[in-house]
């Protein structure tokens, strides 16, 4: 098998697995119980904080535990939006969020809110001085994450949050695909919220957690119900599901630089390999060196993704979320319709080697070689 899609979920460490599941059979007390059973899973609970914490940069008590990214990110946008309803009912973001700001803000745009959707250059970048532009007297919230998932870019949240210094529109990163791949701390950022997820590092799905500093207030909850995290958000904790993220994080600071480095690597082999590909194009600024978007002009990407798929090589065609429609990211991108269809994601982790990348250039080859390219 040949792994080739982390920015879509990640594989997790035997050793984060076994920390789940001693969570799970021996530290399997509610949190929210007053007898030492339960007092040592909420101490737990609250270690785990303090380790996802110091990775971030942030203060523990900064941080909430959530279901997912998606999560998060609706959490972030409803509670900016609350805290800030006075100030208007705006909304800048960008046309290449995840679909999980997007259609949270299609939802609010429902509700009466008007929302700004700055596009990319043909690289995928987005320069500051746009959101500059787009600010009004009404905006409320700034919502831009800080790598993109299908291209790798990474946006100028640090200068967005400067131009925000003396504004009252507060700022949401999506850093859902940044976490320990790209140099940030919260305060590096200088973001209101920031939402992370636990299964593109080595953690669980079903986990993740937002920050809530800076300028941000507690958030208003999503949900109402017991008075966990704060008051914030109801539900007994997922306390294996956040022993396995903090585990994930752990190993990954442990190793980062021997993983940064690793990965730096694996993207300029897989550069150098598939260079050699006739037709083969390079899509987007490349920034985040774990995502790599390609296109095989005129070779449908579905194709492409169940060709490879046959020889055990998982790779995606264009975001994991799109399932065949066109990609939205691409498209406001402004590429060409040939070049957009035939666009895959390439994406590196701890584990992937360099025989991975072999595998996947002689399977791209082969199937521009065989294949025949739409008119
Ligand atoms: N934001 C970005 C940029 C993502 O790539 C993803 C997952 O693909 C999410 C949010 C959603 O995270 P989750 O799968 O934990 O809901």
């Amino acid at each position: 098998m040949h792994y080739l899609d982390y920015a879509a979920t990640t594989p997790v460490p035997r050793a984060v697995a076994e920390t789940m599941a001693e969570a799970l059979t021996e530290g399997f007390g509610n949190p929210s119980s007053q007898y030492s059973l339960g007092r040592q899973a909420r101490d737990r609970l609250e270690r785990d904080r303090r380790v996802i914490a110091g990775a971030l940069g942030c203060k523990p008590e900064q941080l909430f535990f959530t279901s997912c990214g998606t999560e998060g990110d609706n959490w972030a946008i409803r509670a900016a939006l609350h805290q800030n309803r006075r100030v208007g009912r705006h909304i800048v973001t960008t046309a290449v969020e995840h679909s999980a700001v997007l259609q949270c803000l299609k939802a609010l745009e429902r509700e009466g809110y008007s929302v700004t959707y700055l596009k990319p250059d043909g690289q995928g970048r987005i320069a500051a001085s746009q959101v500059a532009e787009a600010l009004r007297e009404d905006t409320a919230l700034v919502s831009v994450m800080l790598v993109n998932n299908e291209t790798g870019a990474r946006f100028p949240v640090e200068e967005i949050a400067a131009l925000l210094h003396d504004r009252p529109a507060l700022l949401h990163t999506d850093a859902v695909q940044a976490f320990l791949k790209v140099p940030f701390t919260a305060a590096s950022l200088g973001a209101d919220y920031i939402t992370l997820s636990a299964h593109k590092i080595g953690g669980p799905k079903g986990v993740g957690a937002l920050f809530a500093g800076g300028r941000a207030k507690v958030p208003q909850p999503l949900l109402y119900g017991g008075g966990q995290e704060a008051g914030t958000r109801p539900g007994t904790e997922a306390t294996a599901q956040v022993a396995g993220f903090a585990r994930a994080v752990q190993l990954r600071l442990e190793r980062r630089e021997e993983i940064d480095a690793h990965i730096r690597d694996l993207n300029g082999y897989a550069r150098e390999r598939l260079a050699a590909i006739p037709d083969l194009r390079f899509i987007g600024a490349g920034d985040a060196p774990h995502i790599l978007s390609v296109s095989l002009s005129g070779y449908p990407s579905q194709n492409i993704v169940s060709d490879l798929d046959a020889k055990g090589i998982f790779i995606s065609a264009g975001s994991a979320c799109h399932r065949g429609r066109a990609s939205h990211v691409l498209t406001a991108m402004g590429l060409d319709k040939r070049t957009a269809a035939g666009t895959v994601r390439i994406s590196f982790g701890p584990e992937t080697t360099r025989e991975d990348v072999d595998a996947l250039a002689e399977a791209l080859e082969e199937h521009r070689r065989v294949r025949f390219p739409m008119l």
